[in-house]
């Protein structure tokens, strides 16, 4: 792969350098197809993952072509910082498409989104449990025109679980796999890996993830897919938040079967008096999960997959 380096000079400060590869295959015409990891910053699993897929990808199997960005969130991996960019304190994943008259991230989003998503036919975007996360490995894609395209990649992925997400029901804006489908590339978020900790098995688990949509996708001969047991597929999710600072003790374990009303956890006051209890309020699958017992206002605690 060709080893090039985006260099961003509309940021204030110091312009920021992403690394990035690109490769036309050798094996006839194809899809473009856009793979990113490090969107944020403690998320080390996909990023391990892209570096090799950089090293062992071969041009003269390939059909199409593709544009690998191991670690997209430069400003937020150097300085180990989770969720957010300590420029401004805002998450990278909230502002896609991004905007260049905006704030220190959402230039970022704008000039990251213009370089490679844009362009791109189908986006990968690779995830984990950030530093303070545990993370049972989901794949999530959006409502969208291109939707069943999505999720025929969410679903040969390999992940245990898949997530739909409706419109009407988007938890979050901003993110990348949402700004992709609102401008009708198809785009999956994968996520396997947990507490920023960089794990051979779930390195090994995107790899093969990505190597399985470069197959399903005819971008790569069908021999570099493995076969995967169907996942179980959600119709969206409730993200939980606790309404008041203290400390957080969660009583469920990502990828357990929770039913509406089992108490996931409490949060305490500084005596450790319960000041919060958080009950389900639905059936459900935590599929991440806030390890850090150390919640702010409004903090996010989990996220419950429906069932
Ligand atoms: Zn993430």
């Amino acid at each position: 792969m060709e080893h090039r380096t985006l260099t961003l000079e509309t940021l204030p400060g110091a312009p920021v350098e992403v690394p990035y590869a690109t490769v036309t295959g050798r094996a006839g015409a194809g899809p473009r197809l856009t793979a990113i990891a490090g969107v944020h910053g403690g998320e080390y699993t996909g990023m391990a993952a892209l570096l090799r897929l950089v090293q062992q990808l071969d041009a003269d199997r390939l059909r199409g072509s593709l544009t690998v960005v191991p670690v997209l969130n430069q400003p937020a991996f150097w300085s180990r910082s989770a969720f957010v960019v300590p420029a401004d304190g805002k998450n990278l994943n909230r502002c896609f498409p991004g905007d260049p008259a905006g704030s220190y991230t959402d230039v970022l989003a704008h000039e990251l989104f213009e370089a490679f998503i844009r362009p791109a036919d189908v986006l990968l975007d690779l995830h984990a449990g950030d530093l303070p996360e545990a993370l049972e490995p989901f794949c999530l894609y959006e409502e969208s025109p291109v939707e069943d395209r999505a999720r025929e990649l969410a679903l040969a992925y390999g992940t245990g679980h898949v997530v739909r997400q409706s419109r009407a029901a988007r938890t979050v804006g901003g993110s990348t796999s949402a700004a992709a489908a609102d401008i009708g590339v198809p785009a999956i978020t994968a996520e396997i890996g947990a507490n920023g900790i960089c794990d051979e098995a779930s390195v090994a688990g995107h790899l093969q993830g990505v190597h399985n949509v470069l197959a399903t996708l005819g971008m790569l001969p069908a021999d570099v897919a493995v076969p995967v047991a169907p996942p179980v597929e959600h119709d969206g999710w409730a993200w939980l938040r606790t309404p008041v600072r203290g400390f957080w003790q969660a009583s469920v374990a990502v990828g357990a079967a929770v039913r509406t009303g089992d108490v996931l956890g409490v949060v305490l006051d500084p005596w450790g008096a319960e000041l919060h209890r958080v009950e389900a309020p639905t059936d459900g699958c935590p599929l991440f999960l806030t390890t850090s017992p150390a919640v702010v206002e409004d903090g996010l605690l989990l996220g419950l997959a429906r069932s």
